[in-house]
């Protein structure tokens, strides 16, 4: 009997996997896609330096490997109806404190990490069935193989069937309000590559813009108006994107999408046996603004093999629980601001834009709580 199983092959269970052979427990990682399939989008495109440190203490030289493929950007620039009202730029002797590349990317150095590891993986063959008893869990896939083991590790996403199987509730609320998401292809110079936010951008009928470089491309994140619908404003991005990077000519989109924030916690994240633990997207559901979504999922999946190890899954259930409660608290703090919902909110935003040229701390609260409050990195 293997000491833990781990549930679903994205950047949560790669790294649960890993976690769980450094500790020496021997982890066997099941997958419902084949492994040849192709996971479409950017995604996570923002790895944070806690996340990187942990991934190299799990395979030395990851680091490196996740650092050689993204890209750093050292300016942060906000503009408020095309008028600049905060910039910051880090000088490129500072240590690297993220890096920028698609999640594929990251998953696939992952991938190879578990491989050169020898870790056991089945893959295209979806965990249907997983039974928990005070003893261990008994798992049964599509295709009828069954795993018997000391612990699960659900990291199979934010649809989890492993979650809904334990009869554990996902909690919380979705905003009404839409996002939409384009990606742009682009080779970026690391010398032009700058986080821009607007507010209220005039090239897209006011709306706020999010733009962050990552390699290979850009993300552009558009925040839906009241009664906008997000598949035409995604339809209408070829008249809309010269404007918003002037940078590329002739944009070529390469993914797009339309999403809401989401903040949703499992009521637990472990069942009532204490044997499998919720991890990543099958425990909280997080906006992509802040990147607290796989960033605090590689988190709970370093926890959650610690936990395994040391028999200590009540805890980890506890602190990562309250981990993500401050993540969804900050991601709640975000959208409040985004919004801009109550007229003393905008007026505020409104005076902060005047005052900035003559009060930098005003262009530099501006520049920040789109993201919502700092959480400690190792928090995360
Ligand atoms: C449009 C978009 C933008 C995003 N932007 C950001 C961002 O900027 N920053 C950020 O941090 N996060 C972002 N995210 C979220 C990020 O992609 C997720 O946090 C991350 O993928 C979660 O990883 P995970 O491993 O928990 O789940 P997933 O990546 O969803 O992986 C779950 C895996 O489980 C497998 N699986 C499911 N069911 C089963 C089963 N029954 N048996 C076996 N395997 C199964 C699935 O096939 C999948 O491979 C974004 C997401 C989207 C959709």
């Amino acid at each position: 009997m293997s000491a833990v199983a781990v549930v679903g092959a994205g950047p949560v269970g790669l790294t649960a996997a890993l976690a769980a052979h450094s500790l020496g427990l021997d982890p066997v990682l099941l997958e419902a896609q084949p492994r040849t399939a192709v996971r479409p989008g950017s995604r996570a495109i923002f790895v944070h330096r806690a996340t990187l440190d942990h991934l190299d203490r799990l395979s030395p030289g990851l680091r490196d490997s996740v650092c050689a493929r993204g890209l750093v950007w050292r300016t942060k620039r906000t503009l408020w109806a095309g008028r600049q009202v905060h910039v910051r730029s880090y000088p490129a002797s500072a240590a690297v404190p993220f890096t920028s590349l698609p999640q594929t990317v990251v998953e696939d150095l992952l991938r190879r990490a578990c491989d050169a590891a020898g870790i056991r993986s089945v893959w295209g063959d979806p965990v249907r069935d997983v039974r928990s008893t005070p003893d261990g869990v008994a798992l049964r896939t599509e295709r009828g193989a069954t795993h018997e083991v000391g612990h699960v590790v659900a990291a199979d996403g934010a649809r989890s069937g492993l979650r809904a199987q334990a009869g554990i509730a996902l909690e919380g609320t979705t905003s009404t309000t839409e996002f939409v998401v384009v990606d742009v292809a682009a080779d970026i110079r690391p010398d032009h590559a700058e986080r821009v936010f607007h507010y209220r951008h005039p090239g897209v009928g006011g709306r706020n813009v999010l733009l962050v470089p990552f390699r290979g491309g850009w993300r552009v994140d558009v925040q839906c108006r009241p009664g906008d619908d997000g598949g035409r404003l995604v339809a209408q991005a070829p008249q809309w994107l010269p404007r918003v990077l002037p940078q590329v000519p002739g944009p070529r989109i390469t993914w797009s999408s339309v999403y809401r924030f989401q903040q949703r916690l499992a009521s637990r994240f472990t069942d009532g046996h204490r044997r499998i633990l919720l991890a990543g997207e099958a425990a909280h559901l997080l906006p992509p603004f802040g990147a607290r979504g796989m960033n605090s999922g590689i988190s709970d999946a370093v926890a959650a093999a610690r936990a395994v190890r040391a028999g200590s899954v009540e805890r980890y259930a506890r602190e990562r629980r309250a981990a993500a409660e401050a993540n969804v608290r900050a991601a709640g703090a975000a959208l409040d601001h985004l919004l801009a919902a109550r007229p003393g909110q905008r007026c505020l935003q409104w005076a902060a834009a005047t005052a900035a040229p003559l009060w930098p701390r005003a262009g530099h609260w501006l520049d920040a709580a789109p993201y919502g409050p700092r959480i400690r990195a190792v928090s995360y």
